[in-house]
């Protein structure tokens, strides 16, 4: 039988917002020493803003319509940015054959073009050289190439959720490892690492990469819990000793995966189903 501890844990992180899908999570979450994070829609808002459009050949107001036409296909934060800020200007556009790289960015055709919106890497695997104006940009980029010439790039920015800062001092004080897996670029990762205190951060990662990451620190014998909301964040989720999603912005696919789900999408929530879990467990025993 279930000692009653446990469903009072269960019932107490449900009324703080926090989902979990087994009462031995509760148990897993006393033993966590490591929190590895994602970056994107995690620890920041996940909600990025158009900051500046930066055209080759190409007039800015077309190099944005073509850059909302491919990212139209998309539901990642960086596409929901660019259709927002491009406005009503789709209809009519034919858009086709759009695909998704996973950890590089889109590729498709808009009215018989063949275009690319994504990261440098993307650029690279298509053997289109840049401007290396687009190296020295500190902010996340799109780098766009319509005919297999490069074309531009859009920088975006995205906020820092207000409670992060706090909630990875807690864990510190609870003596855990802060480990921080991104697919954006380094230069990013290292300032929002900067601003948080985070004691590992990666920048440039494939989904593979995060995954290889979290089975090296799971085999040096750390104890994971792994927070992510996007797709790709999936496998990481599946692997972790714990694996929890942003419910509120986070993929089916994640929530679905994961063993604890935070509703709000607050970082600090994270350190709640710890706090959370050795409550119970000095209830249980
Ligand atoms: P993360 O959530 O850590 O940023 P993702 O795997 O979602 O990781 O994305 C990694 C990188 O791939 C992004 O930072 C971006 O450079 C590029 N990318 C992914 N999807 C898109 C998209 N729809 N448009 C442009 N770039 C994208
Ligand atoms: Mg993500």
């Amino acid at each position: 039988s279930i000692p009653l501890g446990y469903f009072g844990g269960i019932g107490l992180a449900s009324k703080n917002g926090i989902l979990f899908k087994g009462s031995n999570f509760l148990d897993v979450m006393t033993k966590v020493n490591a929190v590895v994070m994602d970056k994107t829609g995690t620890l920041t808002k996940g909600v990025f803003e158009v900051q500046k459009v930066v055209g080759n050949n190409f007039e800015e107001k077309e190099l944005v319509l073509l850059a909302a036409a491919i990212e139209s296909k998309s539901t990642h934060p960086i596409a929901l940015a660019i259709v927002r800020y491009a406005g009503d200007v789709l209809n009519g556009l034919k858009i086709e054959n759009v695909e998704e790289v996973s950890g590089h960015g889109l590729k498709g055709i808009i009215n018989g073009k063949t275009v690319l919106a994504g990261n440098t890497k993307l650029l690279q695997k298509h053997g289109i050289t840049y401007d290396s104006a687009i190296d020295n940009e500190a902010d996340t980029i799109v780098a766009l190439a319509v005919e297999g010439s490069y074309a531009g790039y859009i920088t975006i920015a995205d906020e820092i959720k207000e409670d992060a800062k706090q909630a990875i001092a807690d864990m510190h004080g609870l003596n855990i490892l802060t480990v921080m897996l991104s697919g954006d670029k380094q230069s990013v990762v290292d300032k929002v690492a900067g601003l948080l205190g985070i004691d590992q951060a990666f920048g440039n990662l494939l989904p593979e990469d995060k995954v290889s990451r979290t089975a090296a620190l799971k085999k040096e014998g750390k104890h994971i819990a792994f927070v992510g909301d996007g797709v790709n964040d999936a496998p990481v989720v599946a692997l972790a000793d714990a694996g929890i999603a942003m419910g509120g912005l986070g993929s089916d696919a994640t929530i679905e995966t994961a063993d604890i789900v935070i509703q709000n999408d607050q970082p600090s929530k994270i350190v709640t189903a710890i706090k959370i879990g050795k409550l119970t467990r000095n209830i249980v025993w």
